[in-house]
């Protein structure tokens, strides 16, 4: 089977965008779409460059991607069945592989350890396809440079993400001290004793007091709370040094953000967020969307079967659960918001919206 990213767009979408984003579900339902949705250039990249391998000459070699390419099982399922072999375990990966294989890293980067072993191992035949964000690759840049000058890198992301590990293993290669601040409650803590983070969340943190600090971002991260983290390490009492704040949020994060916002100020009843329940950008949107309409009217579903006849199951992801509620609040609304992430196809959009126009006629 091949895998195309034609596969991924989607006629409908394309003409809703067309028309400033409203489609009619039914005479009494509308569904409205944020002014910025969709792959972002990042994703875009990257699937259009594990695809042109997946279909190019070299298709008979073994094709490796080290890690999930983007947040979205349905993007990433539709390359491992047209034959690319899926690993997030890097030590798999050089126990089987070939070095004349092709290895493709994922837009959220590589570890500096996995990448520098990753080009050692591939022999000169073989091929490394770096499908790496050029945003992802600023933070790393940022990381860098602010080791270099001495200052401690202080990284608000999400603890596990497969793009903090790749920006944490920089961070610690050059600055004298590293911390991963996950939340602003985290900050809080942090701000009164740095000690209250857990040891693999701090790297020298003996030395934190007495150097400037450099904060910078994950790349998708939620941009008030950033700014929010960089006014509470101000107050860090015990902290000697200047705070810089980087500001690494790529554009794409940035213009989803504040579309989300504007989508919800306009009088929706509800609002379903579509999208990988790992992705961080679409988690940004869903918590965007619950700051205005509250959990009760919010709904974070991964694909168009988690709407069900009479009920909807989905993603807590304060709580890391999920959680299937009666649907009315959706069949019921005269306006319903949809929020996709960053790695969202169009043509899962348009799978979420037939479904919800099926459901609505049917309950109507
Ligand atoms: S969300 Fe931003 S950093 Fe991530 S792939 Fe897209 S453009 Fe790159």
């Amino acid at each position: 089977m091949k895998c195309g990213v034609s596969q991924f767009s989607s006629e409908l979408v394309d003409s809703i965008r067309e028309c400033g984003g409203v489609f009619e579900v039914s005479p009494s339902c509308t569904v409205l779409l944020p002014k910025a949705f969709g792959f972002c250039i990042g994703v875009n990249r990257a699937v259009t460059m594990l695809n042109n391998v997946v279909t190019g000459l070299d298709e008979k070699r073994p094709i490796w991607l080290l890690g999930a390419m983007i947040h979205n099982p349905a993007v990433n399922e539709a390359f491992a069945k047209a034959g690319v072999q899926v690993s997030t375990n890097a030590e798999e990966v050089f126990d089987k592989a070939s070095p004349h294989d092709i290895f493709v890293i994922p837009a959220f980067g590589l570890p500096l350890e996995q990448d520098r072993r990753l080009r050692k191992f591939v022999a000169e035949d073989g091929r490394i396809v770096d499908a790496t964000c050029p945003f992802v690759g600023r933070v790393w840049m940022e990381a860098k440079q602010g080791g270099e000058r001495g200052n401690a890198v202080i990284i608000h992301g999400k603890y596990g993400h497969q793009e903090t590990y790749g920006i944490w293993s920089r961070a610690v290669s050059s600055a004298p001290a590293c911390v991963l601040l996950s939340t602003v409650e985290e900050a809080r803590r942090f701000a009164v004793d740095c000690h209250s983070l857990a040891d693999e969340r701090l790297f020298n943190a003996e030395k934190l007091a007495r150097c400037d600090w450099t904060l910078l971002n994950q790349t998708t991260m939620l941009s008030t709370e950033t700014a929010e983290i960089a006014e509470i390490l101000q107050t860090a009492a015990w902290h000697r040094g200047k705070v810089n704040m980087a500001g690494t949020l790529c554009t794409a994060t940035r213009e989803r953000q504040a579309a989300a916002q504007e989508l919800c100020t306009k009088g929706c009843d509800v609002i379903i967020v579509l999208g990988g329940t790992d992705s961080s950008n679409t988690t940004q949107l869903y918590r965007k969307a619950v700051e205005r309409l509250g959990k009760e009217r919010c709904f974070f579903v991964q694909s168009e079967q988690d709407l069900q006849t009479e009920s909807v199951r989905h993603f807590q992801p304060f709580e890391q659960r999920w959680q299937s509620t009666s649907n009315e609040p959706i069949l019921k609304a005269k306006r319903i918001g949809v929020l996709t992430g960053a790695s969202c196809p169009d043509s899962e959009l348009e799978r979420l919206l037939r479904r919800l126009k099926e459901l609505i006629t049917i309950q109507r």
